[in-house]
């Protein structure tokens, strides 16, 4: 196999490796690292029983194939993706494919752990410890610092709003130690994603910390993605010799990208339908083609509130022209009230509780006419929005995962939404 190279998507820079395109995060014209054409996967050579990991080794293949990481490809896989992706029918409904079995039970952590991994085996010369730095709104710190805590080579320095998530989220956040430290920044998420961008900026010398980013356009988390729709894909034509329709609940388009290289890499599926909440810029893009970038909205699907998609650039690369876009994707903004109605109604007609995020895909499967061989990705487990069930009636179960992380103890440091508070910090753990 040769190996994919790497280009920016704004055309700039000329070809990189995998691990420089790992490295530098962003393309130095700004762009995002994609493949310069989607590699071909042979679907005969996939056993016909393959489950999850082995399934993610063919799809990760030809990616990793002439990298440093080629001969580690089995154990990286097996390591990381070692959690259930089960594709489960509703009678009635369309299937869900549950992607929150993972130790913070979000989809997330299939991402944070093959990053963490694939930067574990990446050989460097320096042996300097490496620390993970990263802004959450969400979902994102916790499966970062679960699969880097007690990881060596690393520490993880997590920066949330101190007053912009829920109390779960918060326990989420802060409960690891270790080589872990969570910062609760006097400040909003933009905020802490402004000091992190600046830190990753401004630190390339040999002195200063050796910094990494998990941020969400990182290739790390993409790629182990594309995995989750091949597999459900294979799955549902080993049952049915039919194609697969996926509808994924959306907000910075990284599972959404994931979803469409796994059908351009010739997985068995036909449409993409993409699910936003009331933040509608990808709604806005299929419809006109434009990415019309602004400020986000609060909703109840929280990890969707995105006003500018960060994997924006990538689909539009991947699809350059509207009718070849919506030959594949379509996609439609849910509002509170309906991701409400849907939770009631999963739960009313199939005894399903979902997330916020994944009702917004039941409510596109319903609105778009229910069809047949459709999955949705349920992409967070019910439990960990509890305040939003709980008013519609829906009873809820923790995970033994998630119950197991609710007792740990907790400990948090506060930090001024300052660049130089920042650094003192960052200097002080190098
Ligand atoms: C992050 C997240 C999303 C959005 O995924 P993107 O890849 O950013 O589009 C949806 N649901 C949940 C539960 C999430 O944590």
């Amino acid at each position: 196999m040769s190996p994919v190279r790497w280009v920016s998507t704004r055309g700039g820079g000329g070809e990189v490796s995998l691990a420089e395109a790992l490295e530098r995060g962003l393309a130095p014209d700004g762009g995002l690292y994609v493949p310069e054409s989607i590699p071909r996967v042979d679907l005969q050579a996939i056993p016909a029983q393959a489950g999850f990991p082995r399934i993610a080794e063919s799809v990760l293949a030809p990616y990793l194939a002439g990298t440093p990481w080629e001969p580690y490809l089995a154990e990286l896989c097996a390591e990381a993706l070692n959690f259930p992706v089960p594709l489960r029918p509703i009678p009635g409904g369309p299937q869900l494919l549950e992607l929150f079995h993972g130790p913070t039970a979000a989809f997330k952590d299939a991402g944070a752990r093959f990053l963490a991994r694939t930067l574990a085996r990446q050989p460097r010369a320096d042996g300097r410890v490496r620390t993970v730095l990263v802004a959450t709104s969400g979902d994102t710190g916790g499966a970062v610092a679960s699969a880097f805590h007690g990881l060596a080579g690393f520490q993880v320095a997590v920066l949330f709003p101190a007053r912009g998530v829920s109390p779960l989220q918060r326990r989420q956040l802060t409960c690891w130690g270790g080589n872990v430290r969570s910062f609760a920044v006097d400040g909003s998420f933009d905020d802490c994603q402004r000091l992190v961008k600046g830190a990753l900026a401004s630190t390339t010398s040999a002195q200063g910390p050796a910094l990494v980013s998990a941020n969400s356009i990182s290739l790390g988390r993409l790629l182990p993605q594309i995995a989750f729709y091949a597999a459900a894909s294979l799955w549902h034509r080993a049952r049915t010799g039919r194609g697969l329709n996926v509808i994924v609940p959306t907000g910075n388009l990284g599972n959404g990208v994931a979803a469409c290289y796994a059908r351009e890499m010739g997985f068995p599926l036909e449409s993409v339908d993409l699910a936003s909440n009331a933040n509608r810029p990808v709604p806005d893009f299929v419809s006109t083609g434009k990415w019309t970038p602004r400020p986000s909205v609060p909703t109840l699907a929280n990890a969707m509130d995105v006003g500018a998609p960060s994997n924006g650039e990538r689909l539009s690369r991947l699809y350059p022209d509207l009718a070849r876009l919506r030959a594949v994707v379509s996609a439609r903004a849910v509002s509170d009230d309906e991701i409400r109605a849907e939770i009631r109604a999963a739960y009313a007609e199939w005894g399903v509780a979902v997330c916020p995020h994944t009702a917004t895909g039941l409510h596109f499967w319903r609105a778009s006419g229910a069809r047949e061989d459709t999955a949705v990705a349920a992409t967070a487990h019910p439990a960990k929005f509890e305040e939003v069930l709980r008013p519609e009636s829906v009873p809820i179960t923790a995970p033994p995962a998630l119950a197991s992380l609710l007792q740990r103890p907790v400990s948090e440091e506060k930090l001024a939404a300052d660049p130089t508070a920042l650094e003192k910090i960052l200097v002080s753990m190098s």
